[in-house]
């Protein structure tokens, strides 16, 4: 048996690799370079993981999102696989320690972002750590014509001055040509082998339903749609609104967002995965890293900003290879709606300033200040604070991320921590002189390291073991600094904040308006193909794979377009029995809705248009939605 199968076998307890992973994992044993562009759920972390224990040293991941990282890191723990990422939210000290555990620890995988490549602890000491993989995960962020365009991205191919002989493999699951292009010249890998699986799914049909009335339209498919699924909507109110109308009509169902705790997040998460009927009502908040295999179908209420975007929200159904859909119901309202929202994100030279010096006001830094210190950051409160909408702020945060400015983090659970940091015998001087001696000694018992690095604490443990209130541990806790100690940093889920540069006047700001003019041409492109696939009437499923240039594609055959939802011929039989139906059905009038329910929606436009010729041929009439038989 090869090495790496061992590798699978021992720490993943998989029987093989799937086709594709083998291949790429052979070539990157070997030190070769390698592009990997797979779908959503084919399994491309295991193809830079299993030749990252394989290859002696260490394998620096660049990953974008604090979440997925972590995520990543305990899953490779889990597998008993010393795996350590460093994140801005970290205090110095213990980025210092993650970076030594890198540099002495036998680690076999440190993860970070890439703004981490030009920080001056990393910089200091980088040369010090036996690299033998640099692999960059989610690569399209390289590409400004992708949909997540990550600036610091750019700054990756400065680790090959450093590391020239180690070799380079990025990965993504959404390349459009554009992407991949940049992807070859903007990081080592222009020699690197291409591995590219079709981005086309045979277990998943693709239906797009153009509606008048979305909800009514939703409480009919759930009835047809079987299994566990998710819904996505755009805003936060709108999955705590559906969700809850979906309660009435007896659905397993629930709601997520980036408004709610991570415990929050985290329960409802876990009770949908282990759930087989359970539906989630989320903003695209949900889905990165949720790895649930069974998903039946997933839902789109409203449209997405790109092809790209609905590819990977739409590919959460059906990863274990049973029959799946992804259904998007759309109306006209929508399509407005859409155009409008990437208005709103198109920030002018006075916006950026505007938030800009907002920004500075609601952190309270005084002009020259304020640099390189992290500041927990409530959007919402900022959004009210400064008469702008989310959208907005968010857009003008993506330039100034982009001009190098400010640093932004995802919202992430960071636990509560504590390190003493003077000798034992002056802690025990100072504990037995204070009154809060014999809680010091129990969380001295309680946790292993605390004189030596910051140690993870729990808040609800230590009340447990004292019997004191949760108030009082956290007072006791905060003391701990006061008496200086040691270090308390109290547990934060808090998204962050950090300049670059001490405040300066919003008019000095240097921005590349031609630049961002011509991502928002871009972004209008995407937005553009979204809406071209909602109105196309051949195969869905080939109108993606041709967006991501796959060519010579056949059509799914699964399809709504596929199983003939354009079409509108009929038989002479076919509109004497809609006549006899509903002759038969209707007493008064009925609902024009109800009526087209009666078919699957694929038959809707055939259904419309029989009627239409029965309402020319006065033998029903149709008034405000009210369909009558004439008899
Ligand atoms: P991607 O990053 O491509 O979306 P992941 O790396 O998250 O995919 O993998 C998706 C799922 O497939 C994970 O649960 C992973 O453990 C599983 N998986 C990957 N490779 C294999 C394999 N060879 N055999 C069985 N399961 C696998």
């Amino acid at each position: 048996m090869s090495k790496a199968k061992q590798i699978l076998q021992k720490h993943w307890s998989y029987d093989s690799f799937r086709p594709l992973q083998s291949e790429i994992v052979k070539e990157i044993i070997q030190g070769n370079p390698v592009v990997g562009l797979l779908p959503t759920g084919a399994g491309k972390s295991i193809c830079y993981q299993v030749p990252g224990i394989a290859r002696p040293g260490l394998t620096l991941v660049i990953s974008p999102l604090v979440a997925l990282m972590e995520d990543q890191v305990n899953q490779l723990r889990e597998r008993g696989i010393k795996a350590v990422f460093l994140h801005g939210g970290m205090h110095r000290r213990e980025i210092d320690q993650g970076i030594d555990n890198a540099i002495y620890g036998q680690y076999d995988f440190l993860y970070m972002a890439p703004e981490r490549i030009q920080s001056e602890l990393f910089q200091a000491r980088m040369h010090k750590m036996n690299l033998s993989l640099i692999a960059i995960d989610e690569a399209h962020c390289i590409s400004q014509w992708g949909h997540d365009f990550r600036p610091s991205y750019l700054k990756i191919d400065v680790l090959k001055d450093h590391f020239p002989d180690v070799p380079f493999v990025a990965f993504t699951a959404t390349a459009t040509k554009e992407t991949l292009e940049d992807i070859r010249s903007f990081l080592p890998l222009k020699n690197a082998k291409l591995f590219r699986q079709s981005f086309a799914k045979a277990n998943l049909s693709y239906s797009v339903l153009w509606t008048t009335d979305k909800l009514k339209e939703l409480k009919c498919i759930l009835e047809r749609l079987q299994g566990a699924g998710i819904i996505y909507v755009r805003n936060r109110s709108m999955t705590e609104k559906i969700s809850g109308i979906l309660k009435t009509q007896r659905h397993n169902v629930d709601f997520y967002h980036a408004g709610l705790t991570y415990e929050q997040r985290r329960k409802k998460q876990m009770e949908w995965i282990r759930s087989n009927d359970g539906i989630i009502v989320s903003t695209n908040a949900f889905g990165m890293g949720v790895d649930k295999a069974n998903v039946r179908w997933v839902l789109h209420l409203d449209i997405p900003t790109s092809l790209e975007e609905y590819y990977q929200e739409a590919g959460r159904a059906g990863r274990d290879g049973k029959d799946s859909f992804a259904v998007l119901i759309y109306d006209d309202k929508g399509i407005e709606n859409a155009y409008r929202k990437m208005e709103l994100g198109q920030v002018d030279h006075t916006q950026i300033n505007k938030v800009y010096e907002k920004l500075n006001q609601f952190l309270n830094i005084p002009i020259g200040d304020g640099h390189e210190t992290w500041f927990d950051f409530d959007i919402n409160l900022f959004c009210k604070y400064s008469g702008f909408s989310l959208l907005q702020v968010q857009a003008v945060f993506k330039v100034l991320e982009e001009a190098g400015i400010l640093f932004a983090t995802d919202s992430f659970f960071k636990p509560s921590t504590l390190h003493f940091e003077v000798s034992k015998e002056s802690f025990i001087r100072t504990a037995s002189n204070s009154s809060f001696q014999s809680f010091l000694t129990t969380v001295v018992r309680t946790y292993e390291g605390l004189f030596s690095h910051p140690v993870k604490v729990s808040e609800e443990k230590i009340a447990r073991l004292t019997d004191l209130p949760v108030s009082k541990v956290i007072e006791f806790l905060s003391k701990i600094n006061d008496l200086e100690i040691g270090i308390y940093i109290p547990r934060s889920e808090m998204p962050q904040v950090k300049f670059t540069f001490p405040r300066f006047e919003a008019k000095s700001i240097n921005i590349d308006y031609a630049r961002i003019n011509r991502q928002y041409k871009t972004n209008w492109r995407k937005l553009e193909a979204m809406i071209e696939y909602l109105e196309s009437a051949h195969c869905r499923e080939q109108h993606i794979l041709e967006y991501f240039d796959e060519r010579n594609t056949n059509s799914c055959g699964h399809c709504d377009l596929c199983r003939g939802s354009a079409k509108t011929d009929f038989s002479v039989r076919e509109l004497k029995d809609l006549r006899s139906y509903l002759v038969d059905k209707v007493e008064t009038e009925i609902d024009l809705f109800d009526v087209l329910h009666w078919w699957p929606f694929n038959k809707r436009k055939k259904v419309l248009y029989m009627l239409s010729v029965l309402e020319n041929e006065n033998r029903i009439s149709i008034n405000h939605s009210k369909l009558k038989v004439i008899k």
